[in-house]
């Protein structure tokens, strides 16, 4: 009888998952496996929001599997030999697993080859983690990877996407296989008191009221601070909770202009893992250098703080980088604005606010974060490499009635519509009246600051006033 190790990673889940599916094929007994490994919270992948987030999966995946007849085996400590051990303690023949794509997890696949070709069991490698279209899968002609994202979704959607797996209905585990137990939210210090749940039920149960209720508004609604109306799906595809592939295949048998939208975005995902995978060293080094000199010293690291805080003074900024602290999360328009404010108005470095996105995102990856902050940073793969967002005109636009200001900054919450985004322009006592701080720097003199360290003449600082 054949013994099959399931080794989960990033995709938490029974619904849609080749590994398994292969596994169970051998039609004998499988271990579901998942390895703690100390080498990621090193690495700096871990945070406490995503490990409390990831305890929730592992508990939800370890329930579905009972339910099924068997369990998931815990182990912590460095993969390679983990997995090895557990497979000389089931006396295994196969290890299956999905295919990742970070340097991490390349180096991760090449251990486990080499230490279980050892071992004399075979490692079968599925289908990716989280995407829908594997890096590499689609190329523009002359070049590994596509470094502007319109040329590359146009190929992207036109690959037919594949009907999702069903969920495995019994599962048989050797018995004997020690497990433990993981730390859970309450154990773990440093979680915002607002984490959103994990596991595979949660994240089925947002998709379905995601699809059958506000995926058809997505187009309009998407860059609504207050309203909330995005699919907030993030977390559950970075944990592969929910796989990307099943999110887009039931999105599109909708159909409909705000489905489109959505899956769009979805494919950024996939955009920036192919950009990773061609250019690792995109993680830490500038994409396309643009000559920075960013800000050090004792009155960047004070800015830095205030912007870690929320203090800065612009009340959209203050209001988005509370969120992150408060959920774990923040909406992709106060991305936006937060990182432009940090990397452009007070032209500190995008390392530092990845950094701290990283510490507090609960759909933090390197994939991402990294390349989402160098395209606002102007390093990436933006075609617009110097515009400036103004926090002002992106609150009036973004945030018309100061609702979400209000939400997040509280001490503003008596004042008044628009007004919400300029307290500064308030007289003398009214001022007095808010506990909230000037701000950091005069817009400007951000841009007059910005625009002479990347030597640009004025009409090249795009959209400074209007976006
Ligand atoms: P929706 O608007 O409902 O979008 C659906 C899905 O599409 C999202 O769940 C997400 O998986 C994907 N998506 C949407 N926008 C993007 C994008 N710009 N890039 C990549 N994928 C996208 N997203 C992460 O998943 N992890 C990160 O670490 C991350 N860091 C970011 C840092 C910055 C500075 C910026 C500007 C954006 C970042 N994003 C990141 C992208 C985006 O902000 C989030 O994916 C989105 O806000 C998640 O909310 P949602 O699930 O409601 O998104």
């Amino acid at each position: 009888m054949t013994v099959s190790v399931v080794l989960f990673t990033s995709d938490l889940r029974v619904q849609d998952h080749p590994p398994m599916r292969a596994a169970l094929e051998g039609g004998g007994e499988v271990v579901p496996l998942f390895v703690r490994d100390p080498a990621v919270e090193r690495a700096g992948f871990a945070a406490p929001n995503r490990l409390a987030f990831l305890a929730d999966c592992l508990r939800d995946l370890d329930q579905t599997l009972r339910g099924l007849g068997g369990r998931l085996v815990v182990r912590s400590g460095e993969v390679v030999e983990e997995v090895s051990r557990v497979v000389r303690q089931a006396d295994a023949d196969e290890v299956h697993m999905a295919a990742g794509y970070t340097a991490f997890a390349r180096a991760r696949e090449a251990g486990l080859r080499r230490a279980l070709e050892a071992e004399g069991c075979r490692l079968y490698v599925h289908e990716g983690v989280g995407g829908v279209v594997p890096p590499g899968d689609i190329t523009p002609q002359g070049s590994g990877h596509f470094a502007v994202f319109t040329p590359y979704y146009k190929r992207w959607r036109a690959e037919p996407p594949r009907t999702p797996l069903s969920a495995p209905q019994k599962l048989r585990v050797p018995t004997g296989l020690r497990s433990e137990e993981v730390p859970g939210a309450a154990e773990l210090s440093g979680v915002s008191p607002g984490l959103a749940p994990g596991g595979e039920r949660e994240g089925r149960k947002q998709l379905r009221y995601w699809l059958s209720h506000h995926v058809e508004s997505y187009e309009e609604r998407h860059d609504d601070l207050a309203g909330d109306a995005t699919s907030r799906l993030s977390a559950h595809l970075h944990f592969g909770t929910l796989s990307a592939r099943e999110v887009v295949f039931r999105a599109s048998r909708g159909g409909g202009p705000g489905a489109a939208a959505f899956i769009r975005q979805v494919c950024w995902r996939d955009f920036h893992q192919q950009v990773l995978a061609a250019r690792p060293e995109a993680a830490r080094q500038d994409y396309r250098s643009r000559d920075d000199h960013w800000r050090r010293g004792p009155e960047a690291e004070a800015d830095l703080a205030a912007w870690r805080e929320g203090r800065t003074g612009y009340p959209v900024v203050d209001a988005a980088m509370r969120q992150l602290a408060h959920e774990g999360w923040m909406h992709n328009r106060g991305r936006l604005i937060a990182a432009s404010f940090l990397t452009k108005t007070l032209y500190v470095d995008w390392r530092e606010g990845a950094r701290h996105f990283l510490s507090l995102l609960v759909d933090g990856d390197v994939a991402n974060n990294q390349l989402n902050w160098q395209w606002v940073a102007g390093t990436g793969t933006d075609s617009r490499p110097n515009r400036v967002l103004n926090p002002v005109l992106q609150g009036r636009r973004y945030d018309p009635h100061g609702a979400y200001v209000r939400r997040w900054v509280p001490e503003l919450a008596g004042l008044g519509g628009a007004a919400i985004h300029e307290p500064w322009r308030l007289t003398g006592a009214e001022r007095a009246a808010y506990d909230y701080p000037d701000p950091l720097i005069a817009l400007p003199e951000g841009l007059a600051r910005f625009r002479d360290a990347r030597r640009l003449l004025p009409p090249d600082v795009f959209d400074a006033e209007s976006t």
